[in-house]
């Protein structure tokens, strides 16, 4: 019956009856990015055809229907990840605009020397890169939660980190390289014991499986539409009503103000206030459409299809010869897997799998610190989606057993 529902799930994504050369796509790099469904592509197309016009602006009748489309996938995007309203949902460009815009407007606003804000080693470069940046701005300190060898946030050193100056905890839900599933209940109630406000980074974990906003108890949970079935360009920062209310805007023009004069002008009520200018229309609503089609299919099926994917997947790579997998045992991951092959580079393997149909991305996945954490410059990374098939974990591994034999020689 699974078998048969996958097969039904194959045929809503065109995509997957490419071929690569003489070979079927096997496509294994959805952690950088999904493939869309017919639904979601439908859904932009018919905008475009025959709703097209701005939001939020006129009053006849195309402008009025653009409105509601995009409105509607705000609720949609909303009664997804159980946010008590829709005004709680600001639509950005995806995870890594999510985090600069608390940045920029809630870090402004909060921090200051002698604050601190604590995130992991295990973070994706725009859960690092935006806060060092503030940091030289404005003078805090920027701590990090040190990963153990076997790829788990090191807890015990908590207390050390954590004090009544620290202002934020930023971290990532389900790490893009070590597949390690963050306990944020334990995070959560550690951050609250000193008073400090919580980010989730939801990029790898929304997709992937169910996610309450209101059970996480969290202030702001961000993540990317491209990487659950909708398209690139747009992306969810939630946030607790009273911070959106508080925060200053992030950008200024038109949509998010309520009044402009030549001297100073008011702000619109939230959302608005934080999407500035004609937002990306279209693709808010293939995002409404690709949060349809994964409730559709079901969230809990989807993760319990990784799960099995990635057991799977796990003892079938742990056989081939020289392989390191980066990251947690099976029980303890998400579903994807970065490994390393002892003298192979893994853009080697990356191009000798990909002669075999098999895409996986080669890199450092934008974590540099887990690599140097690990003394390694990159790995390889096989990442699984509602799509996969066991048959695909096959090619992979034989792609890899490829890969040794054409490098022992
Ligand atoms: N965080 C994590 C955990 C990610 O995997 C990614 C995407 N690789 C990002 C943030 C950044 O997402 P985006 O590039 O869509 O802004």
């Amino acid at each position: 019956e699974s078998a048969e529902r996958l097969a039904q799930i194959r045929q809503d994504f065109p995509i997957l009856a490419r071929r690569i050369g003489d070979r079927p796509l096997a496509y294994l790099d959805n952690g950088a990015t999904s493939q869309k469904p017919v639904a979601v592509l439908q859904a932009m197309d018919d905008y475009y055809r025959r709703h097209n016009a701005n939001v939020h602006r006129g009053v006849h009748t195309l402008s009025e229907e653009a409105t509601a489309q995009y409105e509607n996938a705000r609720l949609r995007v909303a009664r997804f990840i159980n946010a008590p309203s829709e005004k709680q949902i600001i639509f950005t460009r995806g995870t890594t605009e999510g985090i600069n815009l608390v940045a920029q407007t809630w870090g402004r606003a909060n921090l200051g020397p002698g604050d601190e804000v604590l995130i992991t080693e295990m973070e994706h470069h725009s859960n690092i890169v935006p806060w060092q940046i503030l940091r030289d701005q404005l003078g805090f300190t920027l701590r990090y939660i040190p990963i153990t060898d076997e790829g788990l946030l090191d807890l015990d050193q908590l207390s050390n980190l954590l004090n009544e100056r620290t202002r934020l905890v930023s971290f990532i839900h389900v790490s893009n390289v070590l597949g390690t599933v963050n306990p944020v209940d334990r995070l959560v109630a550690a951050a609250r014991s000193v008073g400090a406000r919580v980010l989730l980074d939801g990029a790898q974990s929304v997709p992937h499986m169910p996610v309450d906003v209101q059970a996480l108890d969290v202030d702001f949970l961000v993540f990317s539409g491209h990487k659950m079935c909708g398209p690139t360009g747009i992306g969810v920062l939630y946030a607790r009503r009273e911070l959106l209310e508080e925060m200053p805007p992030y950008q200024g023009g038109g949509d998010m103000i309520r009044e402009v004069k030549m001297t100073a002008s008011k702000w619109n009520s939230i959302p608005y206030k934080f999407e500035a200018g004609t937002p990306a229309i279209a693709e808010a609503i293939g995002l409404g459409a690709a949060v349809d089609y994964l409730s559709q299919v079901g969230m809990a099926w989807i993760h319990a299809h990784e799960q099995a994917l990635v057991q799977y997947a796990y003892s079938r790579l742990s056989e081939i010869e020289g392989i390191h997998i980066l990251g947690p045992g099976p029980e303890q991951r998400s579903g994807l897997i970065a490994f390393t092959v002892e003298n192979i580079h893994p853009h080697d393997l990356s191009a000798i799998l990909d002669r075999e149909g098999v895409a996986v991305r080669a890199g450092h996945h934008c974590a540099q610190p887990i690599h140097d954490r690990y003394g390694i410059a990159a790995s390889a990374r096989a990442s699984f989606y509602l799509y996969n098939t066991p048959e695909e974990v096959d090619q992979l591994a034989q792609g890899l057993e490829k890969a040794v034999e054409i490098f022992a020689l």
